[in-house]
């Protein structure tokens, strides 16, 4: 079983390689669940009730139904069969979403809007070659670290937080042992900055980039989800105290995702005149939202020209519209190799991990006779 794992991995390492010099991986992509099939996946009643979530399974073609038939698995097969289709992105992150943490550091299931266990997405990511594990883990619960180790462990090449959401204070010292083992372990920390309007309530200071300055000094390698492109905090633009930590920190990254949407029009090309921070933005698409109208190329008819427009609105598969689109919009060929450059020490490791389990196995196997 090791053994073909690795050879997969091995492939999806090969084929990315040979598709082009600067293989292409979606840092930033979702997936949902409602506990189907046994997931221990969850949405709460509010999001439930909320137009959100109908559009956000639309966006994956995925009806409740066919969740409830087939169990949330299914989102999973569906995104690496849209990977599979696409000739231009060859792999993608996809995020587990823990929780809010309660006062003795549990899971607080009423406060938690939507969740998505790290196990689950780690066991499917398995069976997919192009589908790398963005775990997700509340530095507030009592065994964070135990999950972190655990996470690394199962392959994760990430950690991925939504503090708004999770009620997660990036500036708070409480987390500073948590920030060490990501530096020992080598895992980027993925998480949001700016304002959030996915789900139905949101405490937007937390997205306030100036709060990622501690784990930036612990060393910590930060991607800024949507490189803090709206809101304000502090009196001043998100964008403007992002700018500034990149000027202090070139241990922080910022991901290009959502960046193309109705409500952030000219956000992209403000981040791309820092010609200075091209070797630190990678490229990510915040799927299923490309798929929801709300990243429509339409928005941008007055900045692309007629015959572009036309060919990237011919695309059907939204990975390779959404490239089509940042390319249109001036994303430069660096951009898109630097999730692939920055992820692939991790994913080195793991495939050197699997073969030193494999040869742990076949030798344990040599001594038992075989
Ligand atoms: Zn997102």
């Amino acid at each position: 079983m090791k053994t073909l794992l690795l050879t997969e991995r091995e492939n999806v390492t090969g084929e990315l390689e040979s598709m082009t010099d600067t293989p292409i991986i979606d840092v930033h992509c979702h997936t949902a669940g409602i506990g189907a099939g046994g997931s221990g996946c969850f949405v709460s009643p509010a999001l439930l009730r909320s137009w959100k979530y109908r559009i956000y399974l639309r966006a994956f073609g995925i009806t409740e139904t066919e969740l409830l038939q087939e169990g949330d698995g299914l989102i999973l097969h569906r995104i690496s069969l849209g990977l599979e289709g696409s000739s231009r992105v060859g792999a993608a992150v996809v995020f587990a979403m823990d929780g809010v943490a309660g006062e003795r550091g549990e899971l607080d299931r009423e406060q938690t809007e939507f969740y998505i266990p790290n196990e689950f997405i780690a066991a499917e990511i398995r069976r997919y070659p192009n589908l790398l594990f963005g775990a997700s883990i509340n530095p507030l619960r009592g065994d964070a670290l135990e999950r972190l180790d655990r996470a690394h462990a199962d392959g994760a090449v990430l950690v991925k937080w939504l503090p708004s959401i999770q009620h997660i204070d990036p500036a708070d010292r409480r987390i500073i042992p948590f920030y060490q083992r990501l530096r020992e372990l080598g895992l980027p920390l993925l998480t949001h900055t700016g304002e959030e309007s996915s789900f139905t309530r949101s405490r937007d200071e937390l997205g306030d980039p100036e709060r990622l300055r501690l784990p930036l000094q612990e060393g910590v390698t930060v991607i800024a989800a949507h490189a803090a492109s709206n809101g304000r905090n502090g009196g001043e633009p998100n964008h403007q105290r992002f700018l500034r930590l990149c000027a202090q920190f070139p241990n922080l990254y910022a991901d290009i995702s959502a960046l193309t949407q109705v409500n952030r029009l000219g956000h992209l090309s403000r981040l791309l005149k820092y010609g200075e921070l091209h070797s630190r933005l990678l490229y990510g698409t915040d799927m299923p939202l490309p798929s929801t109208g709300i990243t429509s190329p339409w928005f941008h008819a007055y900045r692309v020209p007629p015959r572009t427009l036309v060919r990237i609105l011919a695309e059907k598969n939204p990975w390779d519209r959404d490239v089509l689109l940042k390319e249109a919009l001036g994303v430069p060929a660096e951009v898109f190799g630097n999730t692939a450059r920055l992820l692939r020490p991790l994913l080195q490791g793991e495939a050197q991990t699997q073969q030193n389990e494999t040869r742990i196995e076949s030798e344990k196997t040599d001594q038992s006779g075989f």
